[in-house]
Order: structure tokens, then sequence, then C-alpha cells
């Protein structure tokens, strides 16, 4: 599981988390929601060691991930990473940009490599995109193989980072479906995220952060039906 315990996250003097306690279980999906700024890309890159922390801890798996002496690469492998938009390799195949990783980072044999990314390439619906360029693959199968990237490190754990934010509307719905699957293969998912029916309908909990501050947690039912906090409430009502 993730713990994060008492996390604080300055840059320079700008106080971006203020104490952030929160527990992600084995096979839970957790929305992160809140307006521009709140710190929600930050307290994924805490997560997955992308970033230094300045109090408190981050726990994965009974692993300080800010420790020194822990292997931060060797922890990123089981905390597979989505951002708003990814750059693939332009000159490298679908395929070729899946298995890069698994044959670099994992050292597995380029045939081996190749059959994990043809299966994961398959598991998000890109299985008649093997041999083609990114470039001619649209906004929301090049996010499609993004997580096919981050899937053949077999992750235990994936962030989703906006993973739709950049995507013309009618491209966002394969992208969420790709998630709502992995959530119901039981994958661990903290997910930032503005779409909020994805928030309802697939997450455990939710949570709302505000200025650094994660102001309500609870199941969807909760912060979307009977939010106990102004600002949650404010913040929904401005999004829906
Ligand atoms: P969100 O993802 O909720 O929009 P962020 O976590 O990206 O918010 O940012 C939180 C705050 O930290 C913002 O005020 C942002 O400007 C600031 N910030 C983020 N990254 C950096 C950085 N690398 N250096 C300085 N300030 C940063
Ligand atoms: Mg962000």
């Amino acid at each position: 599981m993730i713990e994060i315990k008492g996390l604080h996250k300055y840059f320079g003097d700008l106080h971006v988390l203020k104490g952030i306690d929160l527990n992600v279980a084995k096979g839970e999906v957790l929305s992160v929601i809140g307006s521009s700024g709140s710190g929600k890309s930050t307290l994924l890159y805490c997560i997955n060691g992308l970033e230094e922390i300045q109090k408190g801890a981050v726990i994965v798996d009974g692993v300080d991930v800010h420790a020194k002496g822990t292997d931060v690469n060797k922890l990123r492998q089981n905390l597979g990473m989505v951002f708003q938009q990814w750059n693939s390799f332009p000159h490298l195949t679908a395929l070729e940009n899946v298995a890069l990783a698994p044959q670099i980072v994992k050292k597995h044999s380029k045939t081996d490599a190749l059959e994990i990314a043809a299966k994961q390439l398959k598991h998000v619906g890109l299985g008649d995109k093997l041999n083609v360029y990114p470039n001619s693959l649209s906004g929301g199968q090049q996010q499609r193989l993004a997580i096919a990237r981050a899937l053949a490190m077999e992750p235990e754990y994936m962030l989703f980072d906006e993973a739709t934010s950049a995507l013309d509307p009618e491209l966002v719905g394969e992208v969420l479906e790709t998630m709502r699957m992995l959530a119901e293969e039981g994958m661990t998912m903290i997910c930032v995220t503005h779409e909020m029916g994805f928030a309802r309908d697939v997450s455990d909990r939710v949570a709302y952060f505000h200025q650094g501050i994660m102001e309500e947690i609870g199941p969807p039912e909760q912060i979307f039906g009977e939010a106990q906090s102004e600002h949650t409430r404010k913040f929904l009502a401005n999004v829906r």
C-alpha cells in the first residue's frame, strides 16, 4: 500500500503541500480533484520520488521513498505514471516504444520485451496498431500507448496526472474506458482528474485538494452528494 504521513512540500518559500496524511490500499482507486495549483501533480511526484519532500514520509510497500539509500529507480518500476501528454519516440513503432523500457530497465531480451509490449498494446485496445508510428495515432490512441508503456513494466500502482486533459473531447471517453478497465482488473490507481463522471463512477474514494490541503476525502457519494467542506461544494458547483 501507499502511506503518506504528514507530508510537507515546499518550492522555495512556496508551501505547496501542507501536511498530507493519506493511505491508499491495494486495489483501491483514488481520484484526486481540486483547482489548478492546489498541489495535485506535486503529490504524485512526491509519491514516486520525482520530487524531494521537506517533512513527513511517503512509504510504498514498506519502503520509505525519500530515505537515503532507497533505490528510486527500482521503486518507480512499480509505480507506472501517465501524464497529460506523453511524447513517444517518433522514430519507433508503437510496439518498439512499449518494448523499450522492459529491455533497458528490466533487462528483458528483445523477444520477451516485444511479446510483453504486444500483450499490453492489445490490452489497451491497440492490437491493430503494433507497427504504426506514434504520429499517425490519434491523441486518445497515444494516451493508450502511454498507458501500455507504463503497464509493460508490470507496476502494482498506476498514477495518472490528468491523462485526458489535453485531449479533444471526443477522444476522452476511450482513455477513461481504458482506465476503468484497469480499475476493474484490480489495479491500484491514483487518478488526478477533472472528469467528475469518472471520479464518481470508478473511484472507491475521492480526495479534494484546496491550496495544498486535503480538505476532504471520502466515497464518491459523500463528496458529490454531501460534501462537508464549503470549498469542496463550491469547486463542484463550478466544474459541473
Ligand atoms: P496542480 O497539479 O493541482 O495544478 P501543482 O502540484 O502543479 O498543482 O502545483 C502546486 C503549486 O506548486 C503551484 O503554485 C505551482 O505553481 C507550484 N509549482 C509546481 N511545480 C513547481 C516547481 N517545479 N517549481 C516551483 N513551483 C512549482
Ligand atoms: Mg497538475
